[in-house]
């Protein structure tokens, strides 16, 4: 039996792991369940799987009630507040396997005490490879934990690599390139000029995958694909030139790699991100993921393109921040984080997100060091100027 923590069990991915989960009750068992503010939902959940334990991360909710309907599904169930319960979740000895579903750089902290115990991280939230990855990248090879991709192209680009695959091995291997695919979102034959009007209600709608809000206001400005560039740079060992984003609209192709004979190995499946899930939660074994096969004959064609930096500004900028290192990263995602939520308040217009980023990314210099405590004060500090961005914006 392996025992899971499912971090961000309320979210679009925790959601999708307790489904693949669900169907294999002889295989996996819930240790632990967290949310941050829906206790409706974690209460559902909690009488389904029936945890040892539930996080509430949202410090601000009096869990008085909560605690009673907890307590009236089964007593000896554990009720725990606050983000650090995150890091006792994450590293506790009776958990096997940890889910980092967790949505932004909140998710580091959880993410982080997996890697250094040595768990199985099974790791969604690409935010903490962006704000930490050389940090986290090396918790994983001090501790010996596994650490298995889970969103879709990283989950595929793993499935198409050599088995015996380390980070860094990229010409032993015989790779040529590693081609990261994104479909370029709702608003990719829009005319640039009508960007300007998006809202949140159009660019939440992405056409092929059903995701929470925060990354698919970042499928439709790409910085989901430029987190992800930095997330296989990290995940892969390599550097910006030995990969490519490949624009494919239909999202079937979820990823592929170039080898140096011309054979190009690609991964292809439903846009369900149960197929990486099952495919982490097994490997390298592989279970029923509850997905429909792919019916060839009913996916009329699959096309490619280049993405247009002018329709992609935050592409760009991703690229650039990986390259120019240090806490460049973490200051992009911190500005991007609070830039889209205001934007989902409708305090700043769509094409506003990429201009706080720019500037963050260009006023702040690295101003304390590296390790953890560095990188968490420079996101702080990015959020400060992002925020004073959008106030300006906003007047
Ligand atoms: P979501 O918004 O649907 O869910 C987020 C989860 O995180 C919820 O359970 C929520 O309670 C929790 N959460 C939110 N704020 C929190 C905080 N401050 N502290 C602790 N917990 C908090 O998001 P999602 O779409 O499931 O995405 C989760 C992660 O997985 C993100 O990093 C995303 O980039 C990544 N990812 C998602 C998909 C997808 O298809 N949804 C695909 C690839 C990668
Ligand atoms: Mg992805």
């Amino acid at each position: 039996m392996q025992q899971v923590a499912v971090l961000g069990a309320t979210g679009s991915i925790g959601l999708n792991t307790l489904d693949v989960i669900a169907r294999h009750p002889e295989t996996y068992q819930v240790f632990a369940l967290s949310a941050h503010s829906n206790l409706t939902l974690l209460a559902k959940l909690a009488e389904q799987f029936r945890p040892r334990q539930l996080v509430v991360t949202d410090t601000s909710l009096d869990i008085r009630d909560f605690s009673q309907q907890i307590a009236s599904i089964d007593t000896s169930i554990g009720i725990f507040q606050g983000p650090e319960a995150l890091v006792d979740v994450a590293s506790a000895s009776d958990v096997d396997t940890v889910m980092a579903a967790i949505v932004g750089a909140a998710g580091l902290a959880s993410s982080l005490a997996a890697a250094e115990s040595g768990k199985k991280l099974l790791l969604a939230n690409k935010e903490s490879l962006v704000v930490a990855g050389e940090l986290l990248m090396q918790a994983v090879r001090h501790s010996g934990a596994t650490l298995l991709p889970i969103d879709s192209e990283h989950n595929a680009i793993f499935q198409c690599l050599p088995v015996d695959y380390s980070a860094g091995g990229i010409e032993q291997a015989g790779i040529a390139k590693i081609l990261l695919t994104g479909s370029g979102g709702p608003f990719r034959e829009w005319p640039i000029e009508e960007l300007v009007k998006v809202t949140p209600e159009q660019a939440c709608a992405h056409p092929n995958w059903d995701m929470g809000k925060k990354i698919s206001v970042d499928s439709a400005t790409m910085m989901n694909k430029g987190l992800e560039v930095i997330e296989a740079c990290h995940l892969f060992g390599i550097t910006t030139s030995q990969l490519e984003v490949v624009l494919h609209p239909q999202s079937i192709i979820h990823s592929m790699v170039s080898y140096v004979d011309g054979s190009v190995i690609a991964q292809l499946g439903q846009p369900d991100m149960r197929t990486p899930i099952a495919y982490g939660l097994s490997w390298p074994k592989r279970i029923d993921a509850g997905v429909e096969p792919l019916d060839f004959r009913q996916i009329a064609q699959l096309t490619f393109d280049t993405p247009d930096e002018q329709r992609y500004p935050c592409l760009k900028l991703a690229i650039e921040a990986f390259e120019a290192g240090g806490s460049a990263a973490a200051v992009l995602n911190a500005a991007n984080e609070e830039a889209v939520s205001a934007f989902l308040a409708n305090q700043i217009g769509f094409t506003q997100i990429a201009e706080v980023n720019e500037m963050a990314l260009n006023s702040l210099e690295n101003q304390f060091g590296l390790d953890i405590d560095g990188l968490i004060q420079q996101d702080l500090r990015a959020r400060e100027f992002a925020r004073s961005r959008i106030e300006r914006i906003k007047q």
